[in-house]
């Protein structure tokens, strides 16, 4: 079969693989039905993210088809269309039992797909932990509206959810990338009052505005983010603020932004450590959230929806089919034209 791998040294190829086989009971072998490239897949390329193993196949968001089962899997049968969660967990360990599955103490535990383990930018992929790690995919929903669950969609909805955004709130967002679009899209099932959406990209602010994600749009290149927000809260500042952009300032401005007793959620990831100037904070009395998604609540996202409540399809600014999937990472890396995300066919 074909697959994406990441070779070291800056380099990814397709290759000729194996196909995978099931090896524990808890095992699925998906025929993977749609695959897309994330920001992370750029990352592991460029040796971000040390613990990527050079020959790994890479991909870690995606749909597929089951095709066999582990002895033990219950939740899944073959033929049944799933949704794959980025992290892999057991569901019996400390942090699993207590809902952190991206902490997860089993040795593929965490974020292994396409990173420590062969992932989903293939033809087929083994998914440890089944059951866990696959949601079943109604028949009124489309491979497209299914593939952002288990990564965007869970990185979003966890993101509002640490956020603790209460209705009536003003609830500002950094970055209006895959990550802050899908932030903005389940903050609105809070029901805040207002929902700001701060980029430096036209194009992507302009989605959030036209898709009705974000009330109001600024762009940090012609605005003064603080004045402005502070206008639009009687002074105050922002009630939640979500980070989602993890640009060079961007951390600055999000505990800026916040009004104090504020909640800033930092869900972005940063090359560089971080200035935490207590002086200036102190008597601001932020609570701060940090880190990476725990993607546990991928079966309410699905329903979601399949209600209509969560669409992410319009993150699809770009189509195609695997053969061309190496000009596809071409055309994401540089963010040429206006390329937001991929759903390559299989
Ligand atoms: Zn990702
Ligand atoms: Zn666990």
């Amino acid at each position: 079969m074909r697959a994406v791998v990441y070779q070291g040294n800056g380099r990814i190829g397709v290759e000729e693989r194996p196909m995978p086989e099931i090896r524990e009971n808890e095992d699925v072998i998906l025929q993977v039905t749609m695959t897309t490239i994330c920001s992370s897949d750029i990352h592991i390329k460029h040796g971000a993210v040390p613990r990527a193993i050079p020959g790994v196949i890479l991909g870690h968001e995606f749909v597929g088809k089951v095709v066999r089962t582990g002895s033990k899997v219950k939740n899944v049968r073959p033929g049944d269309r799933v949704a794959v969660n980025v992290e892999t967990f057991c569901g019996q360990c400390f942090y699993c039992k207590r809902g952190y599955v991206n902490n997860c103490t089993d040795p593929s535990g965490g974020w292994a797909l396409g990173c420590r383990i062969d992932g989903g930018q293939a033809e087929y992929v083994r998914i440890p932990y089944g059951d866990n790690g696959l949601t079943l995919i109604p028949d009124n929903v489309t491979d497209e509206q299914a593939l952002f669950t288990g990564d965007l969609l869970s990185t979003g909805y966890w993101s509002a959810k640490i956020g603790e955004i209460k209705k009536g709130d003003t609830v500002v967002i950094l970055g209006a990338g895959p990550t802050g679009l899908c932030s903005m899209m389940a903050a609105r099932l809070y029901q805040p009052s207002k929902i700001i959406a701060v980029d430096l990209l036209e194009n992507r602010l302009f989605l959030a505005k036209e898709k009705g994600l974000a009330d109001l749009i600024l762009n940090s290149e012609r605005a003064d983010i603080q004045d402005e927000i502070r206008k639009q809260t009687e002074g105050r500042g922002a009630d939640v603020v979500i980070e989602a952009a993890g640009g060079k300032d961007t951390f600055q401005l999000a505990w800026e932004t916040a009004r104090p007793n504020g909640t800033v959620c930092l869900v972005a990831m940063y090359e560089e450590g971080q200035m935490l100037p207590l002086p200036q904070m102190y008597g601001k009395n932020l609570t701060f959230k940090t880190g990476g998604v725990d993607a546990c609540d991928c079966p309410e996202i699905m329903k979601l929806i399949e209600k209509g409540k969560l669409d992410a399809t319009c993150l699809i600014t770009h189509r195609t089919s695997f053969e061309n999937i190496m000009e596809a990472y071409r055309i994401f890396e540089e963010k040429e034209d206006g390329v937001i995300k991929w759903a390559i066919k299989m």
